[in-house]
């Protein structure tokens, strides 16, 4: 006679990252991932790059906020001239949000 396994639970574990612009936490894929290396600080669009990374919604005024300097501080790093124009210009390719929650 087999005996009956019980069903195991399987709490499927997504990673949560938490926004640096406005705290939320969403599961990781969900979010774009920017890295300081040695080369400075830039959007790591695979998420795969070495590096301090932090996390941010791709809204607009996340990466604002983000940029007021919860993402320095995120990254344990002053953003130089060059890293915020880079990030300002990727900015500048996100979708204007649609509504505004402030
Ligand atoms: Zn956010």
């Amino acid at each position: 006679m087999k005996v009956k396994k019980k069903p195991v639970q399987r709490v499927k574990h997504v990673p949560q990252r938490t926004c640096v612009g406005c705290r939320e936490v969403l599961p990781k894929r969900q979010m774009l991932r920017i890295v300081r290396n040695v080369e400075g600080v830039r959007v790591d669009p695979t998420g795969r790059l070495a590096g301090r990374g932090a996390y941010l919604h791709d809204r607009r005024d996340c990466w604002v906020r983000g940029l007021r300097g919860a993402l320095a501080h995120a990254l344990k790093a002053e953003l130089t001239a060059e890293d915020r124009s880079e990030l300002e210009n990727f900015i500048n390719t996100l979708p204007q949000d649609a509504e505004s929650d402030k």
